[in-house]
């Protein structure tokens, strides 16, 4: 069976977690703190704290900013339920809106329509690695007529007196758009290092600061490091010095701290992101698409334009005029073929949680239109051209046993 996305480990990574473990170092220490300097230098934001999880950022940038019962946050209903638990988490309302048609992106008339004097935060995700409109967002939140809608409840939104773009970037780290990169694009980005990502830790992710002023970043991102690590004010590195025992708790923190094991994946990984990992992506990735844009069937996406340049994350392929069943049965024949393929993602107002909660994937009919004919194919570095030629018969043979 052709795997879907194994991470990329090989002796290089191998030797640096060894040379971690060796160190008798592997909690959040040196490793941790050179990977957040590196992806702050490759992303040309202000400040990045690396932690366990995307999710674990977006649920702490969400506290931090103040969101609460009562608070709205906008999210495309075509996205992860990480996007939209870490929401329900904090006791505010996700409110879903549709996504394009071409992109798969949050579409910004919908946000639009969508913000009230409720609303606090926009989380876009660029989805597949493309990066959402974010000239557009940015207008839109700094508009007169929108910020007069927003109430601040906390000290960070009165100082932003606006409403936070809050970027879930899990899918895009080293995406461009207007020649800045994911991380430098809006006021807070939250990457994803998970073993399927496009840059894994094995599990990770981090934040990236990019506030405006009079927001100190820096400042920030020593608060936010007290906040994921159970609002101590020492971390164990620090505890370690000389007679530096004594510790105090200032807040009942989180623990959500990148390990130094993780972080030295991270450090193999980035170095040789855009000159190996990016580069073998978009190879897979036009290969796919001089083979699919051959047939009337196919649709394939977009992944650049004049704009915006994708990190090739995951290729979505869609089929025209198919429906939901048919898509089913053509993924049950590709995996009869020993191919493992994918569907990104299940639309979150379709999952039982959310369908209690009253949401209806019916008042998203492009997000359930882009699923329902959606197939993501399998794209990793170590994915060979024979078999991603194997891929592109499988796909085809399976279709056109099925149309
Ligand atoms: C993977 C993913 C996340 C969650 O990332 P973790 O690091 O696993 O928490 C969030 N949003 C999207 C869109 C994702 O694909």
């Amino acid at each position: 069976m052709l795997p879907f996305s194994p991470p990329r480990i090989d002796q290089k990574i191998i030797d640096a977690v060894v040379d971690t473990l060796k160190s008798g170092w592997i909690t959040t220490g040196p490793k941790t703190k050179l990977f957040e300097k590196k992806l702050t230098e490759y992303c040309g934001n202000k400040n990045t704290l690396a932690l366990n999880s995307a999710t674990a950022g977006l649920e702490l940038m969400l506290r931090w900013f103040g969101v609460k019962e009562g608070d709205e946050v906008i999210l495309p209903a075509y996205t992860y339920s990480a996007t939209a638990n870490v929401i329900v988490h904090c006791g505010a309302k996700p409110v879903f809106v549709d996504v394009n048609a071409d992109d798969f992106n949050i579409n910004c008339d919908a946000v639009k329509q969508a913000i009230t004097e409720r609303t606090k935060v926009i989380m876009p995700v660029d989805l597949a690695g493309y990066p959402c409109d974010y000239d557009v967002l940015q207008e839109l939140v700094q508009s007169a007529e929108i910020r007069k809608l927003f109430k601040a409840t906390s000290p960070e939104q009165a100082l932003l007196s606006r409403i936070l773009i809050l970027s879930d970037a899990a899918h895009s780290v080293g995406a461009i758009y207007k020649g800045k990169k994911a991380g430098a694009l809006t006021d807070v980005t939250v990457f994803s290092f998970h073993a399927v990502k496009n840059l894994t830790t094995s599990e990770g992710g981090a934040i990236a600061l990019n506030l405006p002023a009079p927001f100190d970043n820096l400042a920030i991102y020593q608060a936010l490091c007290i906040k994921s690590l159970h609002g101590q004010n020492k971390d164990a590195l620090a505890k370690t010095q000389k007679g530096n025992w004594r510790y105090d708790i200032v807040e009942a923190g989180y623990k959500c701290n990148m390990t130094d094991i993780s972080a030295a994946i991270g450090l193999v990984e980035l170095e040789r992101y855009d000159s190996d990992m990016l580069v073998r992506r978009k190879q897979i990735f036009d290969a796919y698409s001089n083979f699919f844009s051959g047939f009337e069937w196919a649709q394939v996406p977009v992944y650049s334009s004049a704009d915006k340049t994708s990190s090739y994350h995951v290729y979505q392929l869609r089929i025209n005029a198919i429906n939901e069943a048919k898509r089913d049965q053509i993924i049950a024949a590709i995996f009869d073929k020993d191919i493992s393929v994918n569907v990104h993602f299940i639309p979150v107002p379709m999952m039982t949680f959310y369908r209690a909660m009253g949401y209806d994937v019916a008042n998203y009919p492009v997000t359930f239109d882009n699923y329902s004919r959606e197939i993501t194919l399998p794209v990793f570095y170590d994915l060979t051209d024979e078999q991603v030629t194997m891929v592109c018969e499988a796909v085809r043979d399976s279709v056109l046993a099925n149309l």
